[in-house]
């Protein structure tokens, strides 16, 4: 597997984070399941291993479904005043349908935006260095 050359070329993080492409090329898939990224990429071989989107997807599917999705929930259930039982079947259905459909584009655009800017992890390791010179 060679290494990636991260950030040679610019594509456009948002657009290839809603496709589910490779930030690198923009061709192979980054998602093999619904959620989980690929080990590298099929098309440049650019690895994944290292790279992870952290919480900042779920914040945001956190707030975009609180937001707007809940008052949906509840001014449907006031307006029609359905049984409570319809109004949970139905509104968790899509509660849940959304989330895990917005947390996949969040995740896609995300690691696009985190692999453009080369950020990662930081790590033990990184300040170890730094104390050893002092
Ligand atoms: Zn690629």
């Amino acid at each position: 597997m060679k290494t990636p050359r991260r950030g040679r070329r610019r594509l456009p993080p948002v657009q290839t984070g809603l496709s589910g492409r490779c930030p690198e090329c923009g061709e192979g898939q980054l998602f093999k399941g619904l959620l989980s990224f690929q080990e590298s990429c099929a098309a440049c071989d650019a690895s994944f291993l290292d790279e992870d989107a952290g919480d900042g997807p779920a914040i945001f599917v956190i707030f975009a479904v609180g937001i707007f999705i809940i008052p949906m929930a509840l001014a449907f259930h006031m307006l029609l005043d359905p049984p409570l039982a319809v109004t949970f079947v139905i509104w968790s259905l899509i509660i849940i349908l959304s989330s895990l459909w917005l947390l996949r584009l969040m995740r896609g655009v995300m690691f696009n935006i985190a692999w453009q800017r080369n950020a990662r992890e930081v790590r033990l390791q990184d300040f170890k260095g730094k104390d050893s010179d002092t």
